[in-house]
């Protein structure tokens, strides 16, 4: 049974925002696929303001060097939009292996990001294309990079009253770029372990390698010692390995030995094997 409460279904963007700040304990939805869960589960609120028909929360524009993704774009969309399979092909990869179609034509990329968690499909990727929050409120805008705005598993620095109206990424050009996702089962199934990788290669050395991996600590992380042991350098398995070792200290020193890690890290290793050999 969902606890009761009011809706409200908004047409814009100012609309949305007049809501949150006069409304006393409303929440946003958008594809509902996590928020409804979570309602089933107790969690309450006055009202619920639907932004997923909000004209300026959908749509993809290029501006000033960077792709702005509007937050009510759903995964289906996203998946198969072309300007994302050119410059972002890991985040159009894991948005088209997310959930099941009925969970991709409903849940919204700024619900996946909002909810946090430390499974979601589309974190690596925005990761790795230094992804910025646009956040607004009805007096202010701020914006805050994603490694910033997940501060733990299931939780953002956003404020009840903010909303989410975009995401800015920066388009890779030129990188070999993807992702991988392990699950139960192929389809309608939580990631076990997810990694959004894009590497720039010349005459065998590496110019630059972006790594993001999920499911494996409490927030979806770039290692970033990694990438800058790597950028560079001579493509050989001397470097591969010990790439792939500092990797997986990483996780171990961030997560503690955790008993899924007998299966996921051997995975991982593999994963990484076949995405540094290229
Ligand atoms: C069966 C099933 C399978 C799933 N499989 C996967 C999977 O494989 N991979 C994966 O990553 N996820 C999966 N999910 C989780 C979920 O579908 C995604 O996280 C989805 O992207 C959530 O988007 P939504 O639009 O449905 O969010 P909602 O449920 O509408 O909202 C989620 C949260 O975000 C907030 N929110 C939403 N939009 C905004 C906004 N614009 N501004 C501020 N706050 C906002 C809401 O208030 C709520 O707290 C699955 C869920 C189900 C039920």
């Amino acid at each position: 049974m969902l606890p009761k409460f009011a809706s409200v279904v908004a047409r814009t963007k100012d609309e949305v925002l007049s809501w949150l700040s006069s409304l006393e304990n409303p929440r946003i939805l958008a594809g509902g696929t996590d928020l409804m869960v979570k309602m089933r589960a107790g969690q309450e609120c006055s009202h619920i303001i639907d932004v997923a028909g909000v004209p300026e929360l959908l749509g993809l524009t290029e501006k000033e060097g960077k792709i702005a993704i509007g937050s009510a774009m759903t995964h289906a969309r996203l998946s198969t939009e072309d300007s994302l399979i050119r410059n972002a092909r890991s985040l159009a990869l894991a948005c088209g292996l997310v959930g099941s179609p009925q969970i991709r034509n409903m849940g919204t990329i700024g619900g996946n990001l909002a909810n946090a968690s430390p499974a979601a499909d589309s974190i690596p990727p925005m990761l790795i294309h230094d992804a910025v929050l646009i956040l607004e409120s009805r007096d202010t805008q701020r914006k805050v990079p994603l490694e910033e705005a997940i501060v733990a598993p299931y939780m953002t620095s956003m404020d009840r009253k903010e909303l989410l109206s975009s995401v800015e990424i920066t388009p890779l050009r030129g990188y070999r770029e993807g992702y991988r996702r392990v699950a139960k089962r192929a389809t309608w199934a939580i990631s076990r372990l997810g990694v959004a990788f894009a590497i720039r290669e010349e005459e065998g050395r590496f110019l630059d390698v972006k790594l993001a991996i999920g499911s494996c600590t409490p927030m979806p992380f770039r290692p970033k010692k990694v990438e800058d042991i790597l950028r560079g350098a001579v493509r050989n398995e001397t470097i591969i390995s010990e790439a792939i070792r500092m990797a997986l200290e990483e996780i171990k020193f961030i997560s503690g030995i955790r008993p899924s890690f007998a299966y996921k890290l051997p995975v991982l290793k593999g994963i990484l094997e076949e995405v540094l050999r290229g």
